[in-house]
């Protein structure tokens, strides 16, 4: 799949290379989001019941759900790395790139004097 996907995109233009780019980067800051908005969650990502319910929709636009059995509402964001984050997902998504880019090199943008030392020094 992945190949064919790679051959086909030798035959597109720069252009074309770059909308598929900011396409598949949406689809990563969706996927860090949690899913895409016409997902339905297969269980309460509170307590992990399997009985959710629609719940309207927050003020993101999105698309809240309600579970039956602990009665909270929650969305397609709820437990994912950027459910609490006010920043974009895109911006995440950016930071992740970056990570694993960095992490791939053996390099880190000054990241060895961030890293947690051993407990208690
Ligand atoms: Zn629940």
């Amino acid at each position: 799949m992945f190949d064919i996907i790679l051959q086909e995109t030798r035959a597109l233009t720069v252009a074309e290379k770059r909308r598929l780019v900011e396409a598949i980067r949406a689809l990563i800051a969706d996927g860090l989001a949690g899913g895409g908005a016409a997902g339905e969650p297969a269980c309460c990502p509170r307590c992990g019941s399997p009985g959710v319910t629609r719940k309207g929709h927050g003020a993101d636009g999105r698309q809240r759900w309600r579970c039956k059995s602990c009665g909270r509402t929650f969305s397609a964001r709820t437990g994912s790395v950027v459910a609490t984050s006010k920043l974009p997902v895109s911006t995440w998504a950016d930071y992740a790139e970056g990570t694993s880019r960095a992490s791939r090199s053996g390099s880190s943008r000054g990241g060895a004097t961030c890293a947690p030392g051993p407990p208690g020094s």
